[in-house]
């Protein structure tokens, strides 16, 4: 069985970055891909918030040239998706695409976190065409646009008072007659005035022609279809972190977030660290899971040694 003195998994910012760190520390780091190499970055078109890029930078070129810097400083990196884990006792035994098996010293969970959508068919057909699941990476698109948020949570009211700063006008629409989102939140989007609430309204369709969406049609209770026109469709109706694997070893919190100690990216098992979405439910900025997987790497590196 091959051994594996640092193994990441996952091929986002986080991994990368982690696979970056460690390859220097000189710990022999091995990362696979799993099944969307490059991460959720790839679901978008430019980035423009990513330091170091004044023109902004398209995010597929980003992710490639974190992966080229990783493989340049001699990290091994690897297609394939952990299919299994064992965490019970060190080194760890993983196993990837259901037949490789690999023995892990350290491991490092940069798994990430995937944007729940509607399931609209489309929705999918207008994703990266005005349909976006982050406005913190895409609002900037839709300066002085209509635009609407799905959702009712923390996340949404935080999306949409982000927009209704870019926007002209931003619907949100919320399927029960409340909010879910704290106090604070619902109190910062009522003192907006320039989000509008479309209450009990549940999308059924995504409007668009060949230059993207240009509409949404909705569903009030009791019934009545209506349209809306809007240049931009944002979900924020939760994320679903990719942490189901691990999950009879590794400390989460009730929505599956990797729960890391303190400051650092230690779990609750020795020698296994978590760093990127799979343990933020907050920031999710390509930016913070970069940092975190460069803090991952610097705990393996520092277990390894000690
Ligand atoms: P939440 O699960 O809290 O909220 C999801 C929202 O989406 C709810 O309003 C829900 O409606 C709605 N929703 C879910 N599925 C559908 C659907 N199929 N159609 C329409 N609407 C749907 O997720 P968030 O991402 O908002 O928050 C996750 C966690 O992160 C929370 O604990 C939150 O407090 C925290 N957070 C904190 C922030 C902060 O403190 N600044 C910022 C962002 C998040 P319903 O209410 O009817 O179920």
């Amino acid at each position: 069985m091959e051994k594996v003195r640092c193994l990441i998994i996952g091929g986002g910012p986080a991994g990368y970055t982690a696979a970056i760190y460690a390859a220097r520390a000189a710990i022999s780091p091995v990362l696979y891909e799993g099944l969307e190499p490059g991460g959720q970055l790839t679901t978008t078109t430019v980035v423009e918030n990513f330091p170091g890029f004044p023109d902004g930078v398209d995010a597929n070129s980003l992710m490639a040239d974190m992966r080229s810097q990783a493989v340049r400083l001699g990290a091994d990196i690897r297609s394939g998706a952990v299919s299994a884990a064992d965490l019970s006792q060190r080194p760890f035994k993983i196993t990837v695409d259901g037949c490789t098996e690999i023995e892990a010293e350290t491991l490092i969970i940069a798994t990430g976190a995937t944007a729940k959508y509607l399931g609209l068919p489309s929705e999918q057909k207008f994703r990266g065409l005005g349909v976006s699941a982050c406005a913190t990476c895409d609002g900037f698109f839709y300066r002085r646009k209509d635009v609407a948020v799905v959702g009712g949570g923390d996340t949404a009211c935080e999306e949409a008072t982000y927009l209704a700063g870019l926007c002209n006008k931003v619907y949100m629409i919320v399927r029960r007659d409340v909010l879910r989102a704290s106090a604070a939140m619902q109190e910062r989007v009522a003192n907006t005035p320039n989000i509008e609430i479309l209450w009990n309204c549940n999308t059924r369709e995504v409007l668009g022609d060949s230059s993207g969406v240009t509409g949404v049609r909705l569903e009030r209770k009791g019934g009545e279809l209506f349209d809306i026109a809007v240049d931009g469709f944002f979900l924020a109706i939760g994320h679903h972190p990719q942490s189901d694997l691990f999950t009879t070893w590794i400390k989460t919190d009730e929505a599956g977030y990797i729960i890391t100690d303190g400051r650092s990216s230690a779990t609750n098992v020795e020698g296994v660290f978590a760093a990127g979405d799979v343990q933020d439910p907050r920031y999710r900025q390509a930016i913070t899971a970069a940092a975190s997987g460069c803090r991952a790497a610097l705990d393996a590196e520092k277990f390894l040694k000690r």
